[in-house]
C-alpha cells in the first residue's frame, strides 16, 4: 500500500468508491469521472506504477487485468467495448497505480485523442 496513492486508499477502504468486482488480485470499480455510458476500471490489488511494471514482474497478472475487464464488460451488457492502457504521462495515464479501463456503450472512434 501507498499512502499518497489513490488506488491503494480505494482498495483500503479510506476512499469510497462503487466497487463491482473483488478477488485476490484484482478489484473493479466504476469510474468517477466516465468518458462513456460504461467505463469500468480494473486495479491490482498490489501497488504497480504502470503495466510496464506489471508485465515485467508478474505476466499472469496482466493477462488476469485482461480477463478480468472483459469478463466485466459483458457483465455490464457492453460486449463490444474497448479496454484501455494508458502508461506514462505521455500515454495519458494520469494515476500511477496500474488499471484497465473498461469503455462501452457508444461508438468508438479511431485514431483515440
Ligand atoms: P488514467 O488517466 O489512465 O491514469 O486513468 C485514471 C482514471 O482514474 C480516470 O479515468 C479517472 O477518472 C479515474 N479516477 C480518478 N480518481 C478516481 C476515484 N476516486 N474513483 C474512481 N475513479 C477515479
Ligand atoms: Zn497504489
Amino acid at each position: 500500500m501507498n499512502a499518497e496513492c489513490i488506488f491503494c486508499r480505494i482498495i483500503a477502504g479510506e476512499i469510497p468508491a462503487t466497487q463491482l468486482y473483488s478477488d485476490d488480485d484484482v478489484v473493479g470499480i466504476v469510474d468517477v469521472s466516465p468518458q462513456a455510458p460504461t467505463h469500468l476500471l480494473v486495479l491490482s490489488r498490489k501497488h504497480f506504477s504502470s503495466m510496464t511494471q506489471v508485465a515485467q514482474s508478474d505476466e499472469r497478472l496482466a493477462g488476469h487485468m485482461i480477463a478480468v475487464a472483459t469478463r466485466l464488460a459483458r457483465e455490464a451488457g457492453v460486449q463490444e467495448h474497448r479496454l484501455v492502457v494508458n502508461t506514462g504521462a505521455k500515454g495519458g495515464q494520469t494515476v500511477d497505480h496500474v488499471h484497465v479501463h473498461v469503455l462501452g456503450g457508444r461508438q468508438m472512434t479511431w485514431p483515440p485523442g
